[in-house]
Parts: structure tokens; C-alpha cells; sequence
């Protein structure tokens, strides 16, 4: 007979150690468990056969069937890396989805994320070098690859995921690998998609196979309101609470929104009715989903709901394809999205929020039917849905400004534009205005080449127009030696939407921190303030200031830094620096830097009007009045009663109920505009 050996006390952690390693083999196993149920799961062997037959292959399935976490690991799997000689790349058109499936994908093949497994988005770069076989990354950033490795050599395997998506980004990519496939012909070029668009792609590339992975899904019940809702977030949030309290656990409510204000705001309101609800209802768990959320809140949409409780969760449209979660039962739908839009004839990108297609709200639809039949409301009449809507999203090619795309192209050396293949063609004006403007800011000579400063403009990893401030501040006599100060403002405004906590015009941190005139100043004042408080989390708190979104403007900074001081431009500004007489002066200091914004952005200038600005442009364009949003510390001065500039300059043009213009940085000598760009300002 055998006696149970009793374990002594001193082992009771090396117990506690092997129950741990029971509980993560379990998860492991769990984890193996879920991969074999997925639908792409049933085709791995016949997907391989064709990745192996075919050079490009369209891959189209319904969403959470796998395409996204299993194909490449099937790659991987398959040898196509061939031990670490190669590496596999990823693309996602959203940054959210790239990290969250990295770390996804990381876990279920058991290694830490940032080893083998990896992400790259833009500002950071979560990869090493020599290790990491399989790279989820932004589209852009893999556009960016091509600068320095143009064949893409280290790559064996290039998935272009959410193709459907048509991001600009996506759209080049396709157009540049089409053209490196005959030199690579060991490449393989995956092409995943949602159902729209798949025959598309397939004649772009000579009517390469397309592969189907059928899906399970449940029916839907569509519901539409009667009525064109005047308020359709009211309408969100009581559809929401119609279905928690009448329907039964479990069953998880999905909502799409255009944006993070929206899912804040809705948010806050949908805490405030469950808890006054309190008893009578079930718990709510509340989880939003939006690009510039912290990463730890982004992973709660993952967490399964406990038994009977429900879970809500506010989402842009990144949840419409890009990501998964479990268990939802209804969707609720307003039928908006929010798109950038550039009008070639003023030259300005507006964010806009329009209508979505029907192939989008169909495709919204159908996430309530994954784990079983669901229903879906939209705050929106099915007249218009059968009358209005249209029928496919437009791709962001022909509705965006090029510029960037144009000066990427011509630094590849692809100078026949016209002639470069894409799945739709932009519109010559469109193309016209982007080379126009590369040609203002000096990126381009007069014949339409890149310049040296075009390419410097190229290495910096954001948009021509803030590189050139950068460069104007290394290097223009009239106002140089302030490249750290443009390096803090240029940083800040990329994360200016997550940067105060609660609404900014309302926000009693702002008057302790400055008085000054310009949104630009507030910002780089903010963080030099934080700067001197050494990065202080309490410092933040007490300013009500997002301590993370600072963290990440210090990374970007840092990394701005670094490009400057590889092309020779932080050096140049240093000796400029040493021969600034009024450095310690605050007027000397805001000229200098306005008139750097205004050398990147001479197009986002408006002109004070009667009782609105009016931007300017090319004098042969009229310009559109335009109204300083609410935000700015520029309105707040108006509201003090100071006197307004005649000019002003501005880095976003958004339409809400007005045109509004944020971020604005008065121009306080109307003379800087001609001193910096002659060509658009002399004689006004
Ligand atoms: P597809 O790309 O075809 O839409 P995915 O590969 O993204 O499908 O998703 C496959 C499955 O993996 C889905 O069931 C999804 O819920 C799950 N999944 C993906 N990412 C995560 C994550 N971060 N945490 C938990 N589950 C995830
Ligand atoms: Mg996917």
C-alpha cells in the first residue's frame, strides 16, 4: 500500500511555487485550447498550401475568426522565419489594435512581449533587433521601413492586415509592394480583409487567389428608431439602460462612438444612472476604448464579465473589425464616424464626423452575433439607412492630405506619381495641393524634386510641416536657437487630447501654471514646469494633468531630440543658442517660436474679421470663417477683454456646430508672416 507522503513545513512555498506552475501550465493549456477553436484553425493546412503555392494571397474571413493572432503564428510555425534569419511583419491600421494583439499573441505563444514577439508603433518601438521574428506594427511604420531597407531584405512574410480599412497608409503599401513582389520573389505577401473589398485587391494584384475562411455567425435582429433622433446620445444612453435592465445575463452591450470626448462624456453620465440605480439593477461595468487610452485600461475590455453582471463597453470603430471582445450580445449603433477630410481648394484637413456606410454599420451589426443570436439598435431610421447612407466607406486616399505619402514617394525615388499604381487613383488637385505645399515649405524645388531639406524633413518620424519648425529652429537666422523649445511645444501637440484631466477651459491648474496668450506657450510652459518638477507624478496630480500622456510627450520629445541631433541640427542650434543675447526674455523667446510655427504652417493662418477669423491662404482662394474654440487659452483672453490679433495661427480646423479652430498661437507682429514666407505673405 502506498502512504501518502505528508509535505513538511519548511516546503509549503515551494508548494505554493508548484501550484503556481499548475495554474499558468493550465492557463497555457487553456490558451492552446482556445487557438483550436478559432475558424482559421480548420484551414491551417490548406492555408499553408496556398502561402506556399502563391506569392500573394487575399485572405477573407469574418472578424475573430483568427486571421489576426493565428495567421502569422502559422508562418512562424511553418519555418518561414527560418530560425530568426527572417522576420514576419504585421500591419494594423490603428496603433491600439497592434499593441493589444502584439501582447495577445506574445502570451499565447508564451514569451514576453518585446522578444520575439513584437510591436512598433509610432514613438515607440517595442522590438529588438536581433530577436524579433514576428513584428505587429502600424502600416505607417512599415511604410517608414522602406526608407532604409527598400526590398524590405529582412522580411519573409508581409501580412497586410484590415486591408478593407483602405487606410492611406495601407493603400501606399500595397502600391510599393506590388512593385518589389517581381524583385522579391521569395516574399510572401498576405492580404487580410474583412468581406468588402476582396476582388479589389485581387485584381490589383493580377487576380491573385482568394482564400475563404467561412465564419460562424448568429442572426442579428436589426431594430431602427422611428424617428431621426435629435439628440443621439441621449438616445445611446437610454437604449443602453432599456437593454440592462430588461434583458437577461449574460450578454454584453457594445457601443460605437466617434471619439474619446464622446466616450468620456457618455461614460461619466452612464456611472452616474447605475449608480443611482444602485440595488435595483444589475452591476454595470463600464469599459471605454479609444486610441489614447492608457494601456492598462485598454486591457480591462478583455477581462471577462463576472456571472451576473454586465458589461458595457464604448468603443470607437476600432471595434468594428480591428479588435474582439467576448461575449457580446447587443450593439448599439449611432451610425457616425469621424473622418479627416482635406478640401485641396483651401488646402485644409477638417475631422469631421459623417455618417457611416451601410458596409460599416453591417459590419457593426454582426458583432452581436458571435457567441449567439443577437440584436442590434440603431439610433438611426431605416429610412436612412436605405436612403442615405452610402455604400462604401470612402478610402482615406482620396479624402486626405498627401503630403506626407508625396514626399515618402519622392524620396524612394518613385518621381512618376501619376504613373504609381494604387487601388484608387487621388485626385490630381489633391495631388497638386500636396506637392504645392511640400513646394512652400521647401521641401521641393521648383522642378518638383526633393531637396536636401525635403529629405532631412523625411527622417523626422512626424508629419513635414512640424519637421520643418524643427529645422527652421536649428537653422533660420532670425530666429534659431530655439529647437529644444519647438522640440517640447511639437511633442505636446501630439498629445494635447489626453492631456488635462476633465475639460481644459475648466480647468483651475491652467491659472496657477501661466498667463500667457498662446495655447503653444501654455504647452511648452506645462512641460518645462513638470520638467523642473522632475517629472513629478504629484506634481501632475496637483495641476490635473495626465501624468502618463506627459510621460509619453517626454518620449516623443526625447525621440525628436535624438533625430535632431543625428542630422547635425541640434549642434547647429546649440551655437546659435550661445550667441542669443535675449535668450532670457519671454517676448524674445515667443517671437522666435511663432515665427518657426509659422515657417511649417503657413497655411493655417487666419485672419480676424468682423466678428470671426477668416483663413488665409493663396490669395486666390477664398478662405472660411472660422471661430477659436472654446478651449483655447486664446478665446479665454478674448473673454478677459484683451484685445485680439489681427493674425493668428492655428494646428487644428475642426467642424462641430461651427468650424472651430484649436490650438492657436497668436501672431502678434503681423510683419513675421512676410519675413518667413515671402513667397505666400509679401505686400498683404
Ligand atoms: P480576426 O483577425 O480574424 O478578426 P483575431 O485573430 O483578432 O481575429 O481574434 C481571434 C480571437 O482572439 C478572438 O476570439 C478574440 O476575442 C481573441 N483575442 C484577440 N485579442 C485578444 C486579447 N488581447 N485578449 C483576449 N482575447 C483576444
Ligand atoms: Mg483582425
Amino acid at each position: 500500500e502506498q502512504k501518502e507522503v505528508l509535505p513538511e513545513k519548511d516546503s509549503e512555498q515551494e508548494i505554493h511555487l508548484l501550484k503556481q506552475l499548475e495554474i499558468e501550465q493550465e492557463r497555457i493549456t487553456s490558451v492552446q485550447e482556445t487557438r483550436k477553436v478559432l475558424p482559421v484553425y480548420g484551414y491551417r493546412k490548406e492555408l499553408l498550401e496556398a502561402i506556399k503555392e502563391h506569392q500573394t494571397l487575399i485572405i477573407v474571413g469574418e472578424t475573430g475568426s483568427g486571421k489576426t493572432t493565428q495567421l502569422p503564428q502559422y508562418l512562424v510555425e511553418d519555418g518561414y522565419t527560418q530560425g530568426g534569419k527572417f522576420r514576419i511583419a504585421v500591419t494594423q491600421p490603428r496603433r491600439v489594435a497592434a499593441t493589444a494583439v502584439a501582447a495577445r499573441v506574445a502570451d499565447e505563444m508564451d514569451v514576453v512581449l518585446g522578444k520575439e514577439v513584437g510591436y512598433s508603433i509610432r514613438f515607440e518601438d517595442k522590438t529588438m533587433a536581433d530577436r524579433t521574428i514576428l513584428k505587429y506594427m502600424t502600416d505607417g511604420m512599415l511604410l517608414r521601413e522602406f526608407l532604409v531597407d527598400p526590398e524590405l531584405q529582412k522580411y519573409s512574410c508581409i501580412m497586410i492586415d484590415e486591408a478593407h480599412e483602405r487606410t492611406l497608409a495601407t493603400d501606399i503599401l500595397l502600391g510599393l509592394l506590388k512593385d518589389i513582389l517581381p524583385h522579391r520573389k521569395d516574399l510572401k505577401l498576405l492580404i487580410s480583409s474583412a468581406t468588402m473589398n476582396a476582388t479589389k485587391f485581387s485584381r490589383f494584384f493580377n487576380n491573385c487567389p482568394i482564400f475563404n475562411v467561412p465564419g460562424r455567425r448568429f442572426p442579428v435582429d436589426i431594430h431602427y428608431t422611428v424617428q431621426p433622433e435629435a439628440n443621439y446620445l441621449h438616445a445611446v444612453i437610454s437604449t443602453v439602460f432599456q437593454i440592462h435592465t430588461k434583458e437577461p445575463v449574460p450578454g454584453d452591450i457594445l457601443v460605437f462612438l466617434t471619439g474619446q470626448d464622446e466616450i468620456e462624456n457618455i461614460a461619466e453620465k452612464m456611472e452616474m444612472i447605475a449608480g443611482k440605480l444602485g440595488e435595483k439593477a444589475m452591476p454595470l461595468i463600464i469599459t471605454p476604448i479609444y486610441a489614447n487610452l492608457p494601456q492598462d485600461q485598454q486591457n480591462r475590455i478583455f477581462i471577462p464579465t463576472p456571472p451576473s453582471c454586465r458589461k458595457v463597453v464604448l468603443a470607437t470603430n476600432i471595434a468594428e473589425t480591428s479588435l474582439t471582445v467576448e461575449g457580446i450580445k447587443y450593439v448599439v449603433d449611432p451610425g457616425y464616424v469621424k473622418e479627416n477630410s482635406f478640401v485641396p481648394s483651401t488646402g485644409m484637413t477638417q475631422l469631421l464626423t459623417v455618417p457611416c456606410s451601410r458596409a460599416s454599420v453591417d459590419q457593426r451589426a454582426g458583432r452581436a452575433g458571435r457567441v449567439g443570436p443577437g440584436k442590434c439598435y440603431r439610433i438611426f431610421t431605416k429610412w436612412s439607412y436605405y436612403n442615405e447612407l452610402e455604400l462604401m466607406p470612402r478610402p482615406e486616399i482620396v479624402r486626405t492630405n498627401l503630403s506626407s505619402v508625396v514626399l515618402l514617394l519622392l524620396s524612394l525615388g518613385i518621381t512618376n506619381l501619376v504613373n504609381f499604381q494604387l487601388l484608387d487613383k487621388p485626385s490630381v488637385s489633391s495631388l497638386s495641393k500636396s506637392l504645392e505645399n511640400l513646394y512652400l515649405l521647401g521641401a521641393l524645388n521648383s522642378k518638383g524634386t526633393i531637396t536636401k531639406l525635403g529629405r532631412i524633413m523625411c527622417e523626422f518620424p512626424c508629419e513635414p510641416e512640424f519637421a520643418k519648425v524643427l529645422h527652421t529652429a536649428a537653422t533660420h537666422e532670425m530666429c534659431h536657437g530655439v529647437l529644444e523649445e519647438c522640440i517640447d511645444i511639437v511633442a505636446m501637440l501630439h498629445e494635447t487630447k489626453s492631456l488635462f484631466m476633465g475639460s481644459k477651459n475648466q480647468n483651475p491648474g491652467l491659472r496657477i501654471i501661466g498667463q500667457t496668450d498662446s495655447d503653444h506657450m501654455l504647452y511648452w510652459e506645462i512641460y518645462d514646469e513638470w520638467r523642473n518638477s522632475n517629472y513629478s507624478k504629484m506634481w501632475c496630480q496637483d495641476h490635473k494633468l495626465q501624468y502618463k500622456t506627459l510621460c509619453r510627450v517626454r518620449n516623443i520629445r526625447d525621440q525628436l531630440l535624438q533625430c535632431a541631433d543625428k542630422l547635425g541640427l541640434a549642434a547647429l542650434n546649440e551655437s546659435a543658442r550661445r550667441e542669443l543675447v535675449d535668450k532670457q526674455s519671454g517676448s524674445a523667446l515667443t517671437a522666435r517660436i511663432t515665427k518657426c510655427f509659422i515657417s511649417g504652417f503657413p497655411m493655417n493662418i487666419a485672419q480676424l474679421g468682423i466678428n470671426s477669423y477668416r483663413t488665409v491662404g493663396k490669395k486666390s482662394t477664398s478662405g472660411l470663417d472660422v471661430y477659436i474654440h472654446p478651449s483655447s487659452v486664446v478665446f479665454q483672453s478674448k473673454r478677459d477683454g484683451k484685445k485680439p490679433c489681427k493674425f493668428v495661427l492655428y494646428q487644428q480646423l475642426m467642424l462641430t456646430s461651427k468650424e472651430f479652430i484649436r490650438d492657436c498661437l497668436p501672431i502678434i507682429k503681423e510683419s513675421w508672416l512676410e519675413e518667413m514666407v515671402p513667397q505666400l505673405f509679401r505686400s498683404r
